[in-house]
Order: structure tokens, then C-alpha cells, then sequence
């Protein structure tokens, strides 16, 4: 099973290849060997000498390290700052809100205002379908945990005690706490945790270039998903099923785009067995697809919706979860019922969270945002798709400003580049020998070059933010060129 989320660690310490590590290892005498951070989605490095690319500064679409070294986020950090790395709007919202109420609570009847507008915000934002409520959490994660939570009290509240299952889709990510990483359709979030969690069922991927029969037309592959995933809920009890999970484009499982008429054909089906749909648009949400909702681009027509990241430019922890009229209704009259609806967190609604927010959200209409971004896309999507020959590339996809490339041989799906063995010297000076792959090569690479991307296994994934430049843009298609050639150069 693929391990896509793992990064190899020989990318900064391999001792075949020059070593970026040098350059990064230590300022002023300060060394990050070795340090006492446990750190997400790493391998390695907290326990050996390893070491982080410590990131020190950000200048609108550029992040430096702590030696100065600068480097095109061509992935704004984790899909995240649409606005850049500088945007003082932003700062100023959070330093005022600070200055006048850093922190008040959302519970027991008592919130703040920035919570209340920005859920009047929201909820006039979102257009793909009338949405009721806004409920707020900090991080995408938190938002789809909530979204099981409420689709569990929803059918509870029917006298529907059965129907509790949940189905996502294979290499989708939805987060990592319990609840998200068991939604999440990729192995390595799985093991070693217990996880998925038994109410959890995947059905497919809908990846054509990867899965499409010989012959078989994007429409006929959006047909057989859509029969095998009605299959699945046969096969489990329509009446056992509660909820449909997707992201409209896939992000982190390597930037996959709907086949045609997918999402009409599985909503189709999601709809005939009174399931409910959940789009969690962490990532596409406020303009990084062309729309300001990956709703709107797919005509997605869902019952809940997932928000964080470009929410607030990621300047501070937030996301949201938009609940329909229809499952609102329900949930407050359970809650009438209780005397309370009991769920929510300490930062829910944060005033400063919020405050940012709507900053950035104002910024997105002042600035025509969708506008902005289906501008600068085709500069983007034609200068890399341009690399679409090269030999060790399978495919190259994307919309708006995100976009992935897959590395295969012979441009087939199904010859992956075998893993190469590397050495890396641990803590105690023993040679370990790890697996390495292209992506993480090609990674290190644009490292080299000055340019921050995303390495999943085999693929290399990128979201620059909403403000990069024409200029800046060919700078990136041309680091990604140099990447390749020394890619290419190590594969011959
Ligand atoms: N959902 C999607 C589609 C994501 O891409 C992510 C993070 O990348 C999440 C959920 C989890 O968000 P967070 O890391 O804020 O918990």
C-alpha cells in the first residue's frame, strides 16, 4: 500500500545527492538537530539528525528560511494562504480585534460579533444552494469531524438509528483527527492508528486516467462509479447508510478533477437512497478552482459544506461548517428538545479568527477574486502542462491555480518508478537504509532551485496563492522546468 502522504527524509540528507541540509542546518550557531518537536506528517528528522527547512519570513508570494534563502511557495503553504504572505489588511483586522476584544466565547447564547457577521457573510457567499447556518471550528479536520457529529444527531433526531455509515472516496483527504483521517481514503493515515473507523466505507477514485477501462469514455467511467457506488450502499442497507463525503477536486491524494458528469451521477444516486452530501472544500473553496465554490464549478448541490484554509488566508485557525435549511430545522428542534445542542469548542467563532475572516473575505470582493484567479490561471495551467512530453511524466491536471503532476515511465499509469534505495546517516552515525522516490527527488529539486511544492508519493502538487504575478508565474514554470531536467537527467 502506497504510503502517499510520507515525504522520504533523503531529500535534504541523502549523502549520493548535494546536500540542501547544509545550507539550512544551522543560523547563528542555533542547531535544529535533534530538536523536541514532534512534527506533522514527517518522517524521520525528529529523531534522527535530520532537520527542518525552518521557515522564517513571507513576502507575498515568496517565503524565506532562517539563512535568508528564498523560495516560491507554489504551494502557499498548505493550500492555505490565498492572499500571501504579506497581506496587512489581514494583520491590521487581527490587531484591532485584539486590541479591542482578543477573545470571547460562543456558548451558552453569548458570541461576539465578528462570529455573527461572518456567518451572515458566509451564508450569503454561498450560492451553489440556500445554506442555513454557520457553525464554526479551526481547522478542516475539526469542520468534518463536526459534519459526522451532526449528520449522527440529524438521523437520530428521524428515529433513524441505523442509518450512521459514512462513504468516502480512495485517496481522498479529509483531515487527521480521528474522525477525518478515517473519512480520508489514503492507507497511510490508517496505519499503524486502527483506523478507519467501522463506519466508514471508500468507493472509488474517480481518477480516469488511472482507472478508466481500455476504451471507456469519461462519461461511461462516471457511469460505473456511480453503479458501483450505488452497489455498495445495496450491498451495506440503504438504510444504514447516512452520509456521502467528497471533495470536488481531490487535493492532497494528487489534484484529481472529476471525470465528466460524475458528481451529476453520484449525486443522482446519493439522492435516490436519501443519503446526505457532504462537500468538503477545504482547499477549492473562495476561488482556487475559477468559482468561488467548487459547487458552483461542479453544480454541486450539497447538504453540508467544509470550509477552512482560504477562509481566512490561514492567517489565523478557521473553518466552518454551512448546514442546509432541511438539516438545520431538525437539529434545532433536537436541540429544543434536549435543552441544548451539545457540541462546540472553546474557538469556535474566535472573534480574531473571525475578524480575519471577513477581512479576507471582503478582500476576495473588492478584489473580483474569481476574477483574479481565472486571469492569471492560463498562464499557469498552459506553462506547466507544457512540460506534458517530457518522458517520466504520466499526467499532468489541474483548473484555476491548482494543479498536479504525476511521474510514471512510458506515460502509462501502471509503470510507477520503482523506489530507490538511499543511505542516511542516523543520530548514532549508523547508515539506515530508506526508499526513496521520484517526487520526493523532483522535490528537492525545486528546492535546490528556490520553489516550494508538494511531494505525494510519486505526484508534486501545487496551489500558488491568489496574488502571484505573470512574472512570478514564469519564474515558477521555470524552476518547475529545471526540476524536470534534473529529474529527467536521473532517471536516464
Ligand atoms: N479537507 C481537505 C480537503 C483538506 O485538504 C484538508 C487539509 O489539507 C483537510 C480537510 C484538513 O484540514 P486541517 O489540516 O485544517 O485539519
Amino acid at each position: 500500500q502506497e504510503n502517499l502522504l510520507q515525504v522520504p527524509p533523503w531529500s535534504r540528507s541523502n549523502s549520493t545527492e548535494p546536500s540542501l541540509a547544509k545550507d539550512n542546518d544551522v543560523k547563528n550557531g542555533e542547531s535544529f538537530k535533534g530538536h523536541g518537536m514532534l512534527a506533522p506528517f514527517t518522517a524521520g528528522w525528529q529523531t534522527t539528525d535530520l532537520h527542518p527547512l525552518v521557515i522564517e519570513k513571507s513576502e507575498g508570494s515568496y517565503v524565506y528560511d532562517i539563512n535568508g534563502k528564498k523560495y516560491l511557495d507554489a504551494l502557499a503553504g498548505l493550500w492555505a494562504t490565498s492572499l500571501g504572505g504579506s497581506e496587512p489588511r489581514l494583520v491590521d483586522a487581527a490587531i484591532a480585534q485584539l486590541k479591542k476584544l482578543p477573545f470571547y466565547h460562543s456558548f451558552w447564547n453569548r458570541t461576539t460579533k465578528p462570529s455573527l457577521d461572518l456567518a451572515k457573510e458566509l451564508l450569503e457567499m454561498f450560492t451553489a444552494r440556500k445554506m442555513a447556518k454557520a457553525f464554526f471550528v479551526n481547522s478542516g479536520s475539526e469542520a468534518n469531524d463536526t459534519q459526522v457529529k451532526l449528520v449522527w444527531y440529524y438521523n437520530n433526531a428521524l428515529g433513524r438509528p441505523n442509518k450512521k455509515k459514512f462513504i468516502a472516496r480512495a485517496k481522498s483527504y479529509h483531515g487527521s483527527t480521528l474522525i477525518a483521517a478515517s473519512l480520508s481514503g489514503l492507507p497511510a493515515l490508517h496505519q499503524k492508528f486502527d483506523l478507519p473507523a467501522p463506519f466508514v466505507l471508500h468507493t472509488d477514485c474517480p481518477h480516469y486516467w488511472r482507472y478508466h477501462l481500455p476504451g471507456e469514455t469519461e462519461e461511461e467511467f462516471s457511469t460505473r462509479l456511480a453503479n458501483n457506488l450505488e452497489q455498495l450502499i445495496l450491498k451495506e442497507g440503504p438504510e444504514t447508510i447516512a452520509a456521502f463525503i467528497a471533495e470536488p477536486v481531490m487535493g492532497a491524494g494528487g489534484v484529481m478533477l472529476p471525470p465528466a458528469t460524475y458528481f451529476e451521477k453520484v449525486q443522482a444516486v446519493v439522492k435516490k437512497y436519501d443519503i446526505l452530501f457532504i462537500a468538503d472544500e477545504v482547499i477549492c473553496a473562495f476561488g482556487r478552482l475559477g468559482t468561488m465554490f467548487g459547487c458552483d464549478k461542479y453544480n454541486i448541490n450539497p447538504d453540508l459544506v467544509s470550509l477552512a484554509k482560504a477562509l481566512s488566508s490561514s492567517y489565523l485557525p478557521i473553518g466552518a461548517v454551512l448546514v442546509s435549511p432541511e438539516v438545520s430545522e431538525v437539529i434545532h428542534a433536537q436541540s429544543n428538545k434536549l435543552g441544548i445542542f451539545s457540541h462546540g469548542f472553546t474557538y469556535s467563532g474566535h472573534p480574531t479568527s473571525c475578524a480575519v475572516a471577513l477581512e479576507t473575505l471582503k478582500i476576495y470582493k473588492e478584489r473580483n477574486i474569481v476574477d483574479q484567479v481565472n486571469k492569471i490561471a492560463p498562464r499557469f495551467q498552459d506553462g506547466v502542462k507544457a512540460y506534458s512530453d517530457s518522458p517520466i511524466i504520466g499526467e499532468i491536471r489541474g483548473t484555476g491555480l491548482i494543479l498536479g503532476t504525476e511521474f510514471t515511465d512510458n506515460k502509462s499509469p501502471n509503470d510507477p518508478f520503482p523506489p530507490e534505495w538511499g543511505k542516511f546517516n542516523t543520530q548514532f552515525f549508523i547508515y539506515a537504509f530508506v526508499k526513496h522516490r521520484i517526487g520526493a527527488y523532483f522535490g528537492a529539486q525545486c528546492e535546490k532551485h528556490g520553489m516550494l511544492v508538494r511531494v505525494s508519493g510519486d505526484n508534486i502538487l501545487m496551489s500558488p496563492p491568489y496574488i502571484i504575478s505573470p512574472g512570478e508565474v514564469d519564474e515558477l514554470i521555470s524552476k518547475y522546468g529545471k526540476a524536470l531536467k534534473d529529474t529527467e537527467k536521473r532517471v536516464q
